[in-house]
């Protein structure tokens, strides 16, 4: 989606400066409103998830109807996904963190979609065994955040194909070439798989209602970049009789290197910190971070940092500050120039590597189980929903 502001934003390419209070206009998405926020800190027990009090979480849809069918008693499921290039890095868990978080807070199954199919049509040089492989590899790495088993399935797109496929089917009947197109910003080159992609990924959205004979919302934390699908899925969802997801947007966090988006694509590895990143690896990367420090310490102390712009601040903001007294003192002393960047870094760089070890055994942990939440099955015969293998978590 170019724009004449020098940022372009689609679920295939993110660049240049993003001005996100004009992504939301662009987009049309609502402002993630004090009154909103308020709402779900109530229903959450008074706690707010840090994602969501410290604005990385900033736009949504329908996300105050949610929660008010919520309260009488229409509850929701939550669904998020990731597509399977590589190892994670630390912004890949943002929307799966605050899942977590909500499934918790809110009793919600969640699913998680793991898209091998889509990255393999979309991402040059990957096999198909590899992004198998890595989506594998990927869902340890996410149900290691903790979510409940009990209360969590995955659609694991080359394995749960024969549960999902008679829904896309529906779904791909509505989705033209030309709102792919327009949408996506598709060449008359791109493969087909990535056309029909679009119809695979909205499935989710509807396949608790259809498996339960009974609408069920959906909400889906996501990046902004991913809105353009859930357009498409939003403006299907009612002539197929269910109802419209709601969305949660987050900001895209920068990389390491400066102002880009942390990311798996970009020309080095250093820009992003990897789940399976070793010790001596995080602390060559953050110490090369790009901070938002002045160039002598003497005008660090006079004039203070601007921790907006810092790479190491977006650490602290979305992960590693223990709580929010620490993330106000790390953002003061930033600011008055209190905290220098170089114990700032050392402070940052114990916090990511504790996580980075915990994260790890946890992973293993998982490891053995993660596979028997993949849902497997087929459609009942007489076409009225799926059937598949082992117990549906339902709101
Ligand atoms: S003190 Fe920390 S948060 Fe502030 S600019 Fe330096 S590294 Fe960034």
């Amino acid at each position: 989606m170019p724009t004449k502001e020098e940022f372009v934003v689609t679920p295939y390419e993110v660049k240049g400066h993003i001005d996100y209070q004009r992504l939301k206009e662009l987009f049309g998405t609502q402002d993630l409103t004090p009154a909103l926020l308020d709402q779900i800190r109530v229903r959450a027990g008074g706690e707010l998830h840090p994602l969501l009090a410290r604005g990385i979480y900033f736009s949504h849809r329908d996300l105050g109807e949610t929660l008010d069918r919520a309260a009488r008693g229409q509850r929701f499921f939550l669904y998020s996904g990731r597509g399977p290039s590589g190892p994670l890095h630390t912004s890949h868990l943002l929307p799966f963190d605050l899942c977590r978080w909500l499934q918790q807070k809110f009793d919600a199954p969640m699913y998680i979609q793991i898209t091998d199919d889509e990255k393999f049509w979309v991402r040059a040089g990957l096999t198909r065994e590899e992004t198998y492989r890595w989506g594998l590899d990927n869902l340890a790495d996410l149900l290691a955040l903790g979510f409940d088993p009990k209360r969590t399935r995955v659609f694991f797109d080359t394995r749960s194909i024969g549960a999902m496929y008679p829904l896309a089917v529906d779904v791909a009947k509505k989705v033209n070439f030309s709102t792919v197109k327009s949408v996506f910003g598709f060449s008359a080159s791109q493969n087909i798989g990535a056309i029909f992609y679009t119809a695979l990924q909205s499935v989710p959205c509807f396949w608790p209602s259809w498996y339960a004979g009974r609408a069920i919302p959906c909400l889906i934390p996501c990046g902004i970049d991913q809105d353009p699908h859930f357009r498409v899925t939003r403006d299907l969802a009612e002539s197929l009789g269910y109802p419209k997801p709601a969305l949660l947007h987050s900001v895209m966090l920068p990389g390491l290197l400066g102002e880009r988006v942390m990311s798996t694509t970009g020309d080095s590895k250093d820009n992003a910190i990897f789940l399976d990143d070793r010790p001596k690896e995080v602390e060559r990367k953050i110490k090369n971070a790009l901070t938002g420090g002045r160039a002598t310490v003497e005008e660090q102390r006079r004039l203070g940092a601007v921790p907006e712009i810092c790479s190491v601040w977006a650490l602290w903001r979305a992960k590693f500050a223990r709580d929010d007294a620490e993330f106000d003192e790390v953002t003061r002393g930033c600011r008055s120039g209190e905290l220098l960047c170089g114990d700032c870094k050392s402070r940052v760089l114990v916090r990511v590597q504790d996580f980075l070890s915990e994260h790890a055994k946890r992973k293993e942990a998982v490891r053995a189980t993660a596979e028997s939440l993949i849902i497997e099955g087929g459609e009942r015969s007489d076409g009225s929903g799926p059937v598949v293998r082992g117990e549906i978590p339902l709101p």
